[in-house]
């Protein structure tokens, strides 16, 4: 009884972000109409293409699939569960999968689009996509686990694969459900097709064809660029101090590996809570405790969410949810950079008063793109049936990071605007150059 609903045609009236009502200006802005906002300013900046304007202003395809799915008790549960497919014009679809109880297609939407950009800026030949089911992970064992995320998989069916769709991890997903994913996408294969489909998902374990580095890609690349920026602007890493909001994947590798340099940890916020210590938080123990009790609350003295907001350091990697950083949370922030980890952490108007305050910000786009981009590297090792030492996957993700670093940089320079515009640009200049060369069908 799996339904699916798949909408195939790019459709504006059906991904346009509903006007926002301006009575509740403290609210964070949709996650769509965010998007779409910084969309249009950066394509009214570059004169880009009208044409192609409305061509990547609307999702391609968006899968919504309904699943059922045997719970431990023996009771059945319907499940929902979602892929939304924004581009494909430089290659497969790619994006991570989420299991969240606040998870919509109006952020999906978003998320995916987010990945068209993030892509093209790291100049990787993948399209962008983000998908999920809208479930709270914790309360299912982890035999249900597996069960969801199988029949997920198998509701998806054509809508993914090695060469169309290739999710990934994302929030409260891990490599461990990237396994069961290849496992049910390949039992659904003829036999002597398998061995050619590993690269259906990336961010597997390295036993079931993962890439050396893949675990902690986006928080490295984090704080590859963080090193970047403290050389550009003069701060010396060893006497910084920084403050992490999210400590699962990214956040956590990235506290790890900035600690690892020399920075000084003093704070950090989780689902569970926030934790402060000025004299430092030891980032390698913090991720064993975690482990063990399921969050940070407890590991040193609790804070409350504006304190910890407004905790004095020289870097914030928000590396959680979207919409962290708005109006009413931005004029907190107490930093010289905010580094952002996670996708969409700041609204177009935590976005305007950070800048207004001088904080700068490494937008998520080009932040968090070292997931993606070792992603990449996986994908490729698998076609070619190669396996990468991490010191050559980690040589390739700096030159590649810092490449799209250094192509948002002279993007700010030469229109003279925030980096986040600037990424914008670079995105769509380089999409616009690839629909005009091919044209449009028919
Ligand atoms: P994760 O599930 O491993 O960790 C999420 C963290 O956020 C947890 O520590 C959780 O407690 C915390 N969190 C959740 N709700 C919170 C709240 N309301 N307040 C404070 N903390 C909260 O997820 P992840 O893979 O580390 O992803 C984190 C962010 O990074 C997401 O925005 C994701 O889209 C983005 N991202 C992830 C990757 C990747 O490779 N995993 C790549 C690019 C971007």
């Amino acid at each position: 009884m799996t339904q699916a609903v798949v909408i195939p045609m790019r459709s504006e009236s059906a991904t346009k972000a509903p006007a926002r009502d301006r009575s509740t200006p403290t609210g964070p802005v949709p996650a769509y109409e965010a998007v779409q906002r910084q969309f249009d300013k950066a394509a009214d900046l570059m004169g880009l293409d009208p044409d192609i304007r409305r061509i990547l202003s609307a999702t391609m395809n968006e899968i919504i699939v309904h699943f059922p799915v045997k719970m431990d008790d023996g009771h059945v549960e319907i499940f929902t569960g979602y892929r939304v497919q924004h581009s494909n014009a430089l290659g497969p679809f790619k994006g991570g999968l989420r299991f969240h109880p606040a998870l919509e297609i109006d952020k999906l939407r978003a998320l995916a689009a987010a990945m068209t950009w993030k892509t093209a800026i790291a100049r990787i030949p993948f399209g962008g996509a983000k998908g999920g089911i809208q479930i709270e992970p914790s309360k299912y064992s982890r035999a249900e686990l597996e069960r969801i995320t199988r029949r997920f998989c198998f509701a998806l069916g054509d809508n993914i694969g090695p060469e169309y769709d290739i999710p990934a991890p994302d929030v409260n997903t891990n490599p461990q459900i990237m396994a069961w994913i290849l496992d049910t996408y390949l039992s659904m294969l003829p036999a002597h097709e398998r061995h050619r489909a590993m690269h259906v998902v990336t961010g597997k374990p390295i036993e079931s064809g993962g890439s050396e580095g893949r675990d902690k890609a986006t928080g490295q690349g984090v704080v590859f660029l963080i090193q970047r920026w403290a050389q550009d602007h003069g701060l010396e890493l060893d006497e910084a101090r920084f403050i992490v909001q999210g400590y699962g994947n990214v956040g956590s590798w990235a506290a790890r590996l900035l600690q690892a340099l020399g920075a000084g940890l003093i704070a950090v916020e989780d689902v569970t809570g926030a934790i402060y210590d000025p004299d430092g938080i030891d980032a390698e123990r913090l991720a064993g405790y975690v482990r063990q009790h399921g969050g940070v609350s407890g590991y040193a003295s609790g804070v409350d969410h504006e304190t910890f907001l407004s905790t004095r350091a020289d870097l914030f990697i928000p590396a959680a949810l979207e919409n962290q950083l708005t109006a009413a949370t931005a004029p907190l922030v107490n930093v010289r950079l905010v580094a952002e980890g996670a996708n969409a952490p700041t609204d177009p108007e935590g976005d305007a008063l950070l800048r207004e305050r001088g904080i700068e910000i490494l937008p998520d786009i080009v932040c968090n793109s070292g997931g993606v981009i070792v992603s990449y590297f996986e994908w490729l090792q698998n076609k070619r049936s190669e396996y990468w030492e991490l010191e050559e996957v980690d040589r390739k993700l700096l030159n590649k990071i810092i490449a799209a670093y250094e192509r948002v940089r002279d993007m700010a320079r030469l229109h003279e605007v925030d980096w986040r515009t600037a990424a914008y640009i670079v995105a769509l200049s380089h999409l616009e150059g690839v629909y005009k060369e091919r044209g449009l069908f028919p």
